[in-house]
């Protein structure tokens, strides 16, 4: 690679894209290995890497007005130094200034030399945050400068001083470097815009280059907290890109769904109204209203794609078991997956009681159906022998071949990719084309974000639960209460309610979860005398775990320990209290679903969240929010709030979608516009679209296989 300085650089437009970092001056090996880290290779990358933060290092703040959390320049003379021998040894200056205003500046690593340096009368400059010490305001470890008598006027930055996010061996100066040269280049070479002028125009918003410059390097007085805060124009014209972007991406696979075919599944309603007919209550008018919105999509040549969000036991599987119905009547089969097989094992009985009555007993298909077994479930379902199969996602794999599958329901869409769901197109059978999908989920994503991160899909929602439901009374209490907590078990059983103890444990271990598990359920049984008390955990054979969730369910059994694996699959009203044990590691969303086994009756339940303390104030609020609320929607709404989307779905176990600038719940405003932004890109910028998407989600995409 020769190298490429800013003289001889070709005025190409877009030749950022793909200059390698290497080609900046003072940028070796060890650098460019350092940046691939950060997964930045080209100068647009580097570009495109924006500060976390900024640092105004171009005022002095006077004395009296420093406030705590201001990070900022101040001076003063040294008023007195000294060594504390507190419960930590610490060097103690204090400054102040003519009009009284002080300042103690304290060291906790300084060598003698140091010490010596702080002379009363001397004048000091320092740079640092300002904390609330126990007695004074102050600032722990500052830079600072002593000032000489010559110069009282040492300069101050010019601009403010941006700090990168940054890795291990990346100093701040080298990004100083990096985004110097980038900048200087994109002077010259403007990356190219992407969003047309009237789009801008009509929302106000830079040009790319100018919020670039603006975000790297922002002018004197640029108001920081707009930026930091996202609200700068400048900001919001990023994460508008990169909104627009994702919308057209997803916008692009829906339009592509469209013009594959799918069978027309009207279905006469028989056995619709056969199963209707059988059921011991009435669907809710939330349910109806979504079983209609499912109905009508299926009618179309083109398939349906439809998110089916419901809160834990809203009723989701017998608004599945209707739509699979209409397939059935029309003649194709359908097919129900769960991401686990506990999950899907409560499918199958719950499908079995119902479409068994009808003479549709399902076929379930796992992993433990191996040989014979596995080889005649595996030709019932290509000859169509098997109307209705029940699986785990394993039903994607090669092997599964259906004769005609109309319809796909799956289960839980937070572990179930875009690229799986690509996938299940392939599954149709031939003729009819692609099978219908529903995907159903107990995640209840708050709508801004849905609509961010499922443009490709339609959105049914049930609110609310079925009548009848007493509310989750929630109480935290710390560990230490620990024997009334097992007292209160003592007396819910010998009242004749039953119980469950979840055990968690932080480790990713599943090994240590069950030991713990057993532990407790030995623990709680010596203690709990004459009660009846079960274990459940992952490395049960799943016989030996049926065994005991029945006995549990008939009542033989007073309390059940259990690890994690309950949050799905057990379905026992009797059971009205629930304990959990350090629920602080848990994310909410698995909380509430954990809560969710309990208050399925109509006994009043309760859910004692047994924590260990100290909390952090992160866990505190947390643990505030499943506390205060038993509405799943809400519950997400604030945990995003205090979060921030990715790790409300979890995006790192289901490599579903992240966003490198906009911040969906941050952006909700920007939504809409971005929609119509992004329908306008598709009908008249065809030519945008595609260097749109590579710029802001091509890893996505590719992996998404589009
Ligand atoms: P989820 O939405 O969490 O999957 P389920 O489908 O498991 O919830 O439903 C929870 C419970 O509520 C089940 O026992 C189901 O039979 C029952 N149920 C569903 N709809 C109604 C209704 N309209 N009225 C009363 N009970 C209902
Ligand atoms: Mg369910």
């Amino acid at each position: 690679m020769p190298e490429l300085g800013v003289q001889d650089h070709a005025a190409e437009p877009d030749d950022l894209r793909h200059l390698p970092v290497s080609a900046l001056a003072r940028v070796g090996p060890k650098l460019v290995e350092r940046l691939e880290r950060l997964g930045i290779r080209t100068v647009q990358d580097v570009l495109f890497h924006l500060p976390l933060r900024y640092q105004d290092r171009t005022r002095l703040t006077p004395l009296a007005e420093i406030r705590v959390g201001l990070e900022t320049w101040v001076e003063g003379e040294i008023r007195d130094a000294a060594i504390s021998y507190g419960r930590r040894r610490s060097l103690k200056v204090w400054i102040g200034d003519a009009l009284g205003a002080g300042l103690l500046l304290r060291f906790f690593y300084f060598s003698p030399q140091q010490a010596a340096q702080f002379q009363s009368g001397e004048r000091v400059r320092c740079y640092g945050e300002v904390r609330q010490g126990p007695q004074s305001l102050e600032m722990v470890h500052p830079e600072y400068r002593i000032l000489s008598h010559t110069d009282t006027d040492a300069p101050l930055a010019a601009a403010l001083t941006p700090i990168y996010p940054s890795t291990e061996g990346l100093q701040q100066t080298s990004w100083r470097s990096l985004t110097d040269q980038a900048l200087a280049l994109m002077a010259r070479t403007a990356p190219t815009e992407l969003l047309p002028p009237e789009i801008l125009t009509a929302l106000g918003l830079p040009t790319l280059t100018e919020a670039l410059r603006v975000l790297h390097r922002p002018p004197l007085g640029t108001p920081l907290q707009d930026v930091t805060e996202g609200r700068h124009p400048a900001c919001v014209r990023l994460a508008f890109e990169e909104l627009v972007a994702h919308q057209v991406s997803l916008r692009r696979m829906r339009l592509e769904q469209r013009r594959i075919r799918a069978p027309v599944l009207a279905g006469d309603g028989r056995l619709r109204q056969q199963l209707r007919a059988s059921l011991p209550f009435t669907l809710t008018a939330s349910q109806e209203r979504v079983v209609a919105e499912i109905a009508a999509d299926l009618a179309q040549a083109r398939p349906m794609q439809r998110l089916l969000q419901g809160d834990v036991g809203a009723g989701k599987t017998i608004v599945a078991a209707l739509a699979a119905l209409q397939a059935l009547e029309s003649g194709c089969q359908a097919a129900l997956m769960a991401p686990t097989e506990l999950l899907a094992e409560q499918h199958q009985r719950n499908l079995s009681g119902w479409l068994g009555a009808l003479g549709l007993e399902p076929v379930w298909l796992a992993g433990r159906h191996k040989g014979r077994e596995r080889e005649e479930r595996l030709t019932a379902i290509a000859s169509g022998a098997a109307r209705m199969i029940v699986g785990t996602h394993a039903l994607l794999q090669d092997t599964v071949a259906f004769q005609d599958l109309g319809l796909v329901m799956i289960d839980e869409q937070h572990r179930f990719g875009v690229h799986q769901r690509l996938k299940l197109r392939e599954k149709g059978g031939g003729v009819n084309g692609a099978p219908h999908q529903l995907i159903m989920t107990a995640t209840p994503i708050p709508r801004s974000l849905a609509m961010t991160l499922y443009a490709d899909l339609d959105l049914s929602v049930i609110d609310g639960l079925p009548p009848g439901r007493t509310p989750i009374l929630t109480r935290a209490v710390p560990d230490t209460r620990r024997d009334e907590v097992i007292e209160r078990v003592r007396q819910a059983c010998l009242a004749g309610r039953q119980a469950y103890w979840v055990c968690t444990l932080i480790e990713e271990s599943e090994m240590l979860e069950c030991q713990a598990a057993e532990d407790t359920a030995q623990q709680l049984s010596a203690c709990l005398t004459g009660l009846r008390v079960g274990l459940v955990h992952g490395r049960l054979k799943s016989q030996e775990r049926d065994a005991v969730m029945a006995e549990f369910a008939s009542g033989a059994l007073d309390l059940l320990v259990a690890t994690t694996v309950i949050e799905v699959g057990v379905d026992v009203p009797n059971a009205s209290l629930m304990i959990i044990e350090n629920p602080e590691r848990l994310g909410l969303a698995q909380l509430h679903q954990l809560r969710g086994r309990v208050g399925r009756g109509v006994v009043e339940s309760h859910c004692i969240l047994l924590y260990h303390a100290p909390l952090s104030t992160i866990a505190r609020e947390r643990l505030g929010i499943i506390r205060d609320s038993t509405s799943g929607f809400e519950i997400a709404e604030r945990d995003l709030a205090i979060r921030g989307a990715g790790e409300v779905l979890g995006t790192r176990q289901t490599g579903s979608v992240q966003f490198r600038i906009a911040d969906p719940l941050r952006d909700q405003s920007l939504i809409a516009q971005a929609q119509r932004a992004a329908d306008r890109l598709l009908v008249a910028y065809p030519e945008l679209v595609m260097p749109l998407i590579e710029r802001w989600l091509a890893t996505r995409e590719r992996y998404g296989g589009v």
